[in-house]
């Protein structure tokens, strides 16, 4: 399961990636384990479009792992009994949150 995101002030981005071993994604697609990180550092702040290249996150500690998961509660044809069955998805930067683009209606 690959999760990039963009919301790069949550505690666990790093480098576009998510760190969470889980996370939980409510209805409207936000994703609800966003924490905001008042002091970020570098990596998370880095910025794509202004410095043309993107530093690789760090090993993912449960990319590989099964027990990463994605609960999820939006009407989603990847959803399944409240799982997200997805091989990735990507997250972009919300107002109040990550909000999951890989959603697709049924
Ligand atoms: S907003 Fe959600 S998907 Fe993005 S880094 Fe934070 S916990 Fe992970
Ligand atoms: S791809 Fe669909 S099921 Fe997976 S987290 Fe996004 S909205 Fe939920």
């Amino acid at each position: 399961m690959d999760l990039k995101c963009k919301k790069t002030n949550c505690k666990y981005n790093n480098c576009y990636a998510c760190m969470s071993r889980k996370i939980k994604v409510s209805r409207n697609c936000e994703c609800s384990t966003f924490i905001r990180d008042n002091n970020p550092n570098s990596n998370q702040r880095q910025d794509i479009s202004r410095d043309m290249f993107e530093t690789a996150p760090e090993i993912h500690p449960y990319r590989h792992n099964r027990d990463l998961s994605i609960e999820c509660s939006a009407e989603c044809l990847f959803n399944k009994d409240g799982i997200c069955r997805a091989n990735g998805i990507s997250v972009m930067n919300g107002k109040n949150s990550g909000v999951c683009i890989t959603n697709i209606e049924p």
